[in-house]
C-alpha cells in the first residue's frame, strides 16, 4: 500500500508541478553538468525547478532480452509444440541446482506456491506455528496460512532489515514447528544463528529466497542451507521469467514428495505408495512449463554477472551516501560472501534533514530522476489475518483463544519493524544497480542535493 500510494503521489505531484516534470523530461541535456560528489551542490534541487541529477528514463530496463542470444532455444520450443513440462523444465532444473551448488531443484508455477509446497511437504499444517519475519512480501505468511498453519512473527534488526536472531527463542512454543528465514532485499538472513536456534529446539528451517538469488552465506549459496529453499522467478525478481518458481534441497526423498505432489500425487522417484498405479499422495498441479524454462535458461545466463555488477555497484553506492547525516545504508552479517541486492535499500532519518518527512525526502529524490519508494507496510496488523482466523475452517483447527485478532496482535507486535515500514525504509530497486559508476553518482548526488536544499524544500512543503 505505501509503495503503491507513493507512486500515485508521484503522479499527482507531476500534475501539480509541470516545471518540475518538464525538468525530468529534458534531463539528459544537464547531465553533463553534475556536480562531484561531496561538493554539496549549491544548483536548485529539481523538485524547486532546477535541473534533475538524472534522466528517469536512462536506468537499465527490467528485465533485460537479447533476441540475439536468448531466443533460439524458445523458438525452439514454441516451434515443437511440447509446451508443457518436458526435457527444457528439466534442463533448467539440473542448471538452477548447479547454479547454487544444491543436489535438487524443483520448478514450479511461482514463488509463492513453491513455499505452499515446501511447507505442506515438510508436514505443516493445523495447529502448527511458523515463525516468520513482518518485513516481507506477503506471500511469505499466506503460504503457511493456505496450509492452515499459524504465522508467528518475529520482529527484524533495524540495521540489516533481516529476522532478529535474538528475537526467536521467546516466540517458541510447543506448536512452533519451523522458522522462515527471509533473505528480504536478496540480503542473507544470520544463518549460522538461525541453524543453531533450530538444531537447538528440533526446528525445521524454510529459507524464502525468491529475493535472493545466488546471494552467499558463509560461502554456501543461500536457499541451500536449511531443510528446504524457495525461490520466485516472477518479472521483477532477478531472475525473471513472468513467472515462475523453484523448491531446492539436498534431501533427495523430500524432493521427490515434491514432485509428486506438484503433480497429482502421481509416483515419482522414491515417493511411491503401497500400490503401483495411479495417485500415491494427496496433490495438486503446479506446473512449469516449457517455454518459461527456455526463458530462464536464457536468464540465468546473464544472472553471474549481474549479480557481481550489483554488489559492487552497492558497495560503491553505499560508500557514496553512507556519511550524510541521516542516512544509513544497510548492514551485511560478517558471513556474507555475497548479496543478490534485489533492492538497495537505507534508513532515513529525518533529525538528519531538519525534519523533512519521509515522503517529501522521496519526492525530492524521484524529480531528481532518481525512483526510490517507500518500500512495505506493515504486514502483521493488516485484515487478511483476522480474516482467515473467522473463517471456517480455522474456527475447526484451532481453539477459540488462538483465534482472538486483538490477542493476537498484541502478541505479535513487532515495533522495529513498524519504525522501518512506516517511517525509515527507502529503497531503489536492483535494475538501478545494473547502471554504471556514473549512475551511482547520479543517486548520491541527489541525495545530496536535497540534504543541502532541505531549507527550501521543507517551505515548499508548507505552501
Ligand atoms: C516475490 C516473493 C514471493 C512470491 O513469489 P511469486 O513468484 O511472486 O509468487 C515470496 N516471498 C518473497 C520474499 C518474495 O519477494
Amino acid at each position: 500500500m505505501k509503495a503503491f500510494s507513493s507512486r500515485l503521489s508521484r503522479r499527482t505531484f507531476l500534475k501539480q508541478n509541470s516545471l518540475a516534470g518538464l525538468g525530468v523530461a529534458l534531463a539528459s541535456s544537464s547531465v553533463a553538468a553534475l556536480p562531484a560528489i561531496g561538493s554539496k551542490s549549491a544548483q536548485v534541487p529539481a523538485i524547486l525547478g532546477g535541473p534533475p541529477a538524472w534522466a528517469e528514463d536512462k536506468w537499465p530496463i527490467w528485465p533485460q532480452w537479447n533476441p540475439a542470444t536468448d531466443e533460439k532455444q524458445l523458438l525452439e520450443v514454441v516451434r515443437s509444440g511440447v509446451w508443457s513440462r518436458a526435457n527444457v523444465v528439466t534442463q533448467f532444473e539440473k542448471e538452477w541446482a548447479a547454479a547454487l551448488n544444491v543436489k535438487r531443484s524443483l520448478a514450479v508455477v511461482n514463488g509463492t506456491n513453491a513455499l505452499v509446497i515446501a511447507i505442506n511437504q515438510l508436514g505443516i499444517g493445523a495447529g502448527d506455528e511458523v515463525l516468520v519475519p513482518p518485513y516481507t512480501f506477503i506471500a511469505s505468511v499466506s503460504s503457511i496460512l493456505s496450509n492452515g498453519a499459524m504465522p508467528v512473527f518475529v520482529d527484524i534488526d533495524a540495521e540489516t532489515f533481516q529476522i532478529d536472531p535474538a528475537k526467536i527463542e521467546a516466540k517458541i512454543t510447543p506448536r512452533t514447528k519451523a522458522i522462515m528465514a527471509v533473505h528480504v532485499l536478496g540480503l542473507p538472513v544470520d544463518m549460522d544463528r538461525i541453524m543453531a536456534i533450530a538444531q537447538k529446539h528440533k526446528l525445521l528451517v524454510i529459507e524464502d529466497a525468491c529475493q535472493a538469488h545466488l546471494a552467499e552465506y558463509d560461502k554456501k549459496k543461500v536457499g541451500t542451507i536449511g531443510n528446504v529453499g524457495c525461490f520466485s522467478f516472477q518479472n521483477s525478481k532477478n531472475l525473471p521469467i513472468g513467472e515462475g518458481g523453484a523448491i531446492v534441497s539436498n534431501d533427495e526423498h523430500f524432493m521427490d514428495l515434491c514432485y509428486s505432489y506438484h503433480n497429482f500425487g502421481n509416483p515419482y522417484g522414491t515417493a511411491v505408495g503401497s500400490v503401483s498405479t495411479g495417485s500415491v499422495m494427496p496433490g495438486t498441479k503446479l506446473r512449469f512449463s516449457e517455454y518459461q524454462a527456455a526463458i530462464g535458461l536464457a536468464q540465468l545466463k546473464r544472472l553471474d554477472a549481474q549479480t557481481t555488477t550489483r554488489n559492487e555497484n552497492a558497495a560503491y553506492l553505499k560508500s557514496l551516501i553512507k556519511d550524510i547525516p541521516g542516512i544509513v545504508p544497510y548492514k551485511l552479517y560478517d558471513k556474507v560472501n555475497r548479496g543478490a541486492f534485489h533492492l538497495f535499500a537505507f534508513r532515513y532519518h529525518k533529525d538528519g534533514f531538519k525534519g523533512l518527512s519521509r515522503e517529501n525526502f522521496i519526492k525530492a529524490v524521484k524529480a531528481e530522476g532518481v525512483p526510490c519508494m517507500s518500500g512495505y507496510s506493515t504486514l502483521n496488523t493488516q485484515p487478511f489475518l483476522g480474516e482467515t482466523f473467522k473463517s471456517e475452517n480455522y474456527r475447526r483447527m484451532y481453539p477459540k483463544e488462538m483465534l482472538d485478532i486483538n490477542q493476537y496482535n498484541e502478541q505479535n507486535k513487532c515495533p522495529v519493524n513498524d519504525q522501518i515500514c512506516n517511517e525509515e525504509a527507502v529503497w531503489l530497486t536492483q535494475n538501478m544497480l545494473l547502471g554504471t559508476r556514473e549512475d551511482m553518482k547520479a543517486i548520491a548526488s541527489a541525495i545530496e542535493k536535497v540534504h543541502h536544499n532541505v531549507d527550501k524544500i521543507k517551505t515548499l512543503g508548507q505552501k
